[in-house]
């Protein structure tokens, strides 16, 4: 399995490109900026997507679609469906925070959760992780997770946006992230990647 981790616009959020490397098959999750730069790594990796995520609709993390749909648009762009109000004022949403974007195309459909995602040989569960928004989810992938905003290192989500619960983020810490192997590598929707026995030994907010 090839992960390739780009750390995109503004709001430094990390992209993934990952991409089962016999068949070629890929997927991009979080696309939150520079579309262009993303699908120019796909190019570059020889990668043909099959799935454009995002495990949350907050703009840092699916900026990027409406350039990535430009060149790939029968792709299917997924999110949960607690979390579409975002995307649907994702370009009023940047501006509050002084940035300019391509508004974000609706999704092609929802994801189900528990639904399992496959791209060749690779299968991703979809876990719904909600708390630092009701829509968030996380890609489980054989030893790896993906778990966007959810859970950083040493740290966890802000839950003071819309839809944001501190009581629900911490739950779904404990109860669907902290009961997966002490190995398996956590990576981040934005810093450095981590693996949960760190953070249920070290992380300060949430102890395992
Ligand atoms: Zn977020
Ligand atoms: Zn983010």
């Amino acid at each position: 399995m090839l992960i390739k981790k780009l750390v995109v616009g503004p709001i430094q959020a990390n992209c993934y490109i990952v991409g089962d490397e016999a068949s070629k098959k890929g997927i991009i999750i979080d696309p939150g900026d520079e579309g262009d730069r993303i699908m120019k790594e796909v190019e570059k990796l020889g990668l043909n997507i099959e799935f454009i995520i995002a495990t949350h609709g907050h703009f840092d993390h699916c900026a990027g679609v409406a350039r990535i749909k430009d060149k790939i648009p029968d792709v299917p762009f997924i999110i949960h469906e607690d979390d579409l109000s975002f995307v649907k004022d994702s370009k009023n949403s940047a501006m509050r925070w002084g940035m300019v974007i391509d508004q974000v195309p609706d999704p092609d459909r929802f994801m189900k959760v528990g639904e399992e995602i496959e791209v060749g040989d690779i299968t991703f569960t979809v876990l719904h992780t909600p708390g630092h928004s009701q829509g968030c989810i996380s890609l489980l992938c054989g030893e790896g997770i993906f778990v966007g905003d959810t859970l950083f290192e040493g740290s966890i989500g802000r839950t003071d946006f819309e839809g944001g619960s501190l009581d629900e983020l911490k739950k779904s810490i404990k109860e669907k992230l902290y009961t997966l192997p002490d190995d398996t590598v956590v990576f981040t929707g934005h810093g450095a990647e981590t693996t949960i026995g760190v953070e249920k030994k070290f992380n300060m907010f949430v102890r395992g």
